[in-house]
């Protein structure tokens, strides 16, 4: 072989070479050919929070792609609707929902406006997670949103209870099979290994909770009654007069007072809330502001449902010793 039949050869090795990683390079950039083909099989389901988004992909796995609406570091009472929402819910063949009125400030018009029948209210492919779960603080007597509180059904942040969680968990596991019944073995199995290690994960925290049992709070909105229920807290008034109604001078006055006769050391705040009041009222009484997040999302350091636990119920007990606030 000469040199110049040596030098064509290596070239023509070279351009083959070149023609193969192109062509894998194509590939690789197109993998989103099968990505979509793979897609179709695969449910699309929105939520409309992050917690509800967390729980959801514990039971669907691989076989549903989810999405949110509302970040977790948001007020899932009042979230701005964005057109790209209303983009996401016409793609949906699932809506869950928190329910108990909580999005009912911004989701009915989104709902309506996707046009999508199959998630619209009543629809199969519409879910209200509340529906079986356990609900705190439900009104004694006629309350309406009128008079601004927007908790007129009961307490809608039930997730904050790891038990709520698997309630929630099974009525998505039992609406996933009833899409894809062919299906149903491979999302009950992910439900029951969800609801093992969120067992073995909330022995945990209760038993870290434990020695602070009945330790007094005051909290900025109504989110945590489901926490402090399960967790042992004893939440004794609230910077808001009513849910949803800004501090007002004499409430504050009256939280101070309260505060001060009881000894309450912790005022928790959820990260989406002035500072101002909160500050004032730790002044006053010598506690402490504590923000903690009561959803997946609040904090970077939170992403998924059995993180929210670990990140608050570390948080808490932190503040607690640090206040002098246990009992
Ligand atoms: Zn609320």
């Amino acid at each position: 072989m000469n040199v110049n039949k040596l030098i064509a050869t290596l070239a023509a090795i070279v351009k083959l070479w070149l023609f193969f990683a192109g062509a894998a390079g194509l590939l690789g950039a197109c993998s989103c050919f099968s990505d979509t083909l793979l897609a179709q099989g695969k449910l699309n389901v929105m939520t409309t929070t992050e917690d509800l988004a967390s729980i959801g992909r514990e039971v669907a796995g691989d076989r549903a792609t989810i999405d949110f609406i509302a970040r977790g570091y948001q007020d899932p009472h009042f979230v701005e609707a964005k057109p790209s929402f209303i983009l996401k819910l016409q793609r949906a063949d699932l809506l869950v929902i928190v329910g108990r009125e909580l999005e009912i400030g911004w989701l009915p018009p989104l709902i309506q406006q996707s046009r999508n029948g199959k998630i619209q209210v009543g629809a199969d492919g519409y879910l209200d997670a509340s529906l079986h779960a356990r609900i705190l603080d439900i009104p004694q007597g006629q309350i309406t949103r009128a008079m601004g509180d927007v908790h007129p059904l009961g307490n809608p942040h039930y997730w904050l209870d790891p038990e709520n969680g698997k309630i929630i968990a099974r009525d998505i596991a039992d609406k996933l099979s009833q899409f894809r019944p062919a299906d149903r073995a491979a999302f009950q199995q992910r439900l029951s290994d969800f609801t093992g290690r969120l067992d073995a994960a909330e022995k945990r925290w209760l038993a870290a909770l434990a020695p602070y049992k009945g330790t007094k709070v005051v909290t900025y909105h109504q989110s945590y009654s489901n926490f402090a229920d399960r967790f042992g807290l004893q939440v004794i008034g609230y910077v808001e007069p009513r849910p949803g109604i800004p501090p007002t001078p004499q409430h504050t006055l009256d939280v101070i007072n309260e505060m001060k006769r009881q000894a309450v050391k912790l005022v928790l705040v959820e990260p989406y809330f002035d500072l101002k009041t909160p500050n004032a009222i730790a002044r006053e009484t010598g506690a402490q502001v504590l923000v903690m997040p009561p959803s997946v999302g609040g904090v970077k350091d939170v992403p998924d449902y059995f993180k929210l636990f670990d990140y608050d119920t570390t948080l808490l007990i932190d503040a607690i010793k640090k206040a002098g606030a246990g009992r």
